[in-house]
């Protein structure tokens, strides 16, 4: 069905709530396993339409953000979703009560009931007035950064807006730039330091209330981690300090000569080339066309997914009035397609779209095409992650379509940016686990540490006497630090993973493509750990993993760089 007919109406919660209540009855006092999996295929049913009408006024509201009808529909969401999540999650708490436990994981699989079991722990009644809070917090943080008003350039910029001149090519201009932004972030120091403290204390309270020793381990609950330990992520992120940073010190060596920037500082670190980043070639609409022509020669799989997507009017890609900023990809269960949003602005993000959220909505597609539990639809975040960010590399031999002459540069800088990014991420989460493991932290303490982060994760960056930046504050611009306790990490969970299919890709396409789509296929029907293993790709966790991973990408980089700097 075509997006624009897709019906919509608000649903009665209060019909849903006594749905839940009836349901988790039934649950219990089930006579044999056939009557509760009734039960539990009834509950899914509901939830997958209860899920699409939430969806749908999303994605029309963020559409058109000045549509009255469906701005409405989004603050009815907003208000009532905890309320009908908390019904919702009782359904669970019945399956998992159930003395026919046994028999129902026996067809529905343990890994549904490990997931169902997190989902529980995540959550209490007696928290949820301290969840409340930790919204409001979160809503001002957000309100706080939204409100920034840079002046430079001859105009008001928001943060994301100097984001262009913080990669100029002139080295003034960066460095203006990064003066400019650290001079509002200092300005607002006072607001940003008191929300954070508000934060920790609030999640330590939460922690406490559940009988955690402190909000680390509830962390990893909310973050649905299945299938491996905090032991696990901590050897993670010591492979990453000892293996991973000295092979991304010599390739920060190798830009930095490329660009001719003879005394690097920070603001130098996102200036890639000297002419330029590469950008997509052609108007938006060809932009698209070309998506459309890649997926069609990638795979029989991929060519029936993108045709569903163009022939149901499933991407709202084009920068419109009223629109709402930025980009996602969601699904629509009743209709088991996916969805793509985004804003294109001319940068090699627009490719991003169709190769970063494509990826997702592939997953999504395929998942949605299978008969499977809601709770086992897909993996957790940091598995999502692993099908958009493998796409972009396993699409490498298309990308001249949007790149022309210039997609060996955008192929240097796509792999540079991926491994650098390992180092930044796993910094962003070892300094949550130092912060939520002393939650009486001034905030002085709490820089302190950053800065000493820095200088084990990112010793090649210098500072110098930046505003913000330089007294170890510029973790409060990364909003997932105070939005998302812990997420950060399963970018570079993913990461690892879309690496290993970039080499396995240059050894044989092939291949590395039916290992994808082996996992892909896997839905959430494995844990992270196990679809790693699915695609026949050695562990995060084991160490030696990274080194060799590190040092393959490193070599494939220096070896690109020497061929551009022969052209
Ligand atoms: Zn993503």
């Amino acid at each position: 069905m075509k997006f624009s007919e897709m019906p919509y109406e608000r649903p009665d919660l209060e019909a849903a709530k006594a749905q839940c209540a009836a349901l988790c009855g039934r649950i219990a006092g089930a006579q044999n396993a056939q009557e509760a999996l009734a039960a539990a295929r009834e509950f899914d049913e509901m939830s997958r339409h209860l899920e699409t009408m939430a969806v749908l006024a999303s994605i029309r509201h963020t559409i058109n953000t000045r549509d009255a009808f469906y701005e409405a529909e989004q603050d009815f969401f907003d208000a009532n979703g905890p309320a009908l999540s908390e019904a919702q999650l009782n359904v669970a708490r019945a399956l998992l009560a159930s003395p026919l436990r046994p028999q129902l994981e026996q067809a529905l699989g343990t890994l549904a009931f490990e997931k169902m079991e997190v989902n529980v722990k995540a959550s209490s009644p007696d928290v949820l007035e301290l969840m409340a809070e930790e919204n409001a917090l979160v809503t001002a943080y957000d309100k706080l950064y939204a409100s920034a008003q840079i002046a430079f350039d001859g105009k008001k910029n928001t943060v994301s807006q100097m984001g262009r001149y913080k990669q100029s090519p002139r080295r003034a201009v960066r460095k203006a730039a990064y003066e400019a932004e650290g001079a509002w972030f200092d300005s607002h120091r006072a607001e940003l330091d008191e929300i954070y403290d508000k934060l920790v204390k609030n999640r330590t309270a939460q922690a406490k209330k559940l009988r955690y020793e402190n909000y680390i381990p509830l962390g990893a609950i909310r973050m649905q981690r299945v299938g491996y330990t905090l032991g696990d992520m901590a050897a993670y992120r010591a492979q990453i300090k000892r293996d991973v940073v000295p092979v991304v010190a010599r390739l920060k060596a190798i830009q930095y000569a490329r660009t001719g920037t003879a005394d690097p500082k920070f603001y130098d670190d996102m200036f890639f080339f000297a002419d330029g980043n590469a950008a997509p070639h052609g108007t938006s609409e060809e932009i698209l066309a070309a998506g459309r022509a890649m997926y069609h020669e990638l795979s029989r799989e991929t060519a029936d997914f993108i045709d569903v997507m163009f022939e149901n009017e499933l991407f709202d890609v084009l920068s419109k009035e009223g629109k709402a900023p930025g980009g996602y990809c969601t699904g629509l269960p009743d209709y088991r397609v996916p969805f793509i949003f985004s804003n294109f602005n001319g940068t090699s993000d627009d490719v991003d779209v169709l190769t970063h959220e494509a990826g997702h909505a592939f997953a999504d597609f395929v998942a949605a095409q299978k008969d499977l539990p809601n709770v086992l639809r897909s993996p957790g975040l940091e598995s999502c992650e692993i099908h958009s960010m493998s796409m972009e590399f396993l699409t490498a031999q298309h990308h001249e379509k949007f790149f022309g002459a210039d997609t060996p540069k955008y192929e240097l800088s796509h792999a540079e940016d991926a491994l650098f990014f390992l180092p930044y991420g796993t910094m962003v989460d070892e300094f949550q686990h130092l912060v939520y493991a002393n939650p009486c932290w001034t905030p002085g303490e709490r820089n302190a540490a950053w800065a000493r982060l820095e200088r084990e994760y990112r010793p090649w960056l210098d500072f110098a006497d930046l505003p913000f930046y330089g007294r170890g504050a510029g973790w409060q611009r990364q909003l997932h630090i105070y939005e998302c306790p812990f997420y950060y990490i399963d970018y570079c969970l993913a990461q690892t993973v879309a690496l290993q299919f970039f080499t396995a890709s240059l050894r044989d396409w092939p291949d590395a493509w039916r290992r994808y789509l082996a996992l892909v296929n896997e839905a959430g029907c494995k844990t992270y750990p196990g679809l790693v293993a699915a695609a026949g790709f050695e562990s995060p966790f084991v160490p030696g993993t990274m080194k060799k991973l590190a040092e393959a990408v490193g070599a494939w980089v220096e070896a690109q760089n020497a061929k551009l700097a022969a052209r």
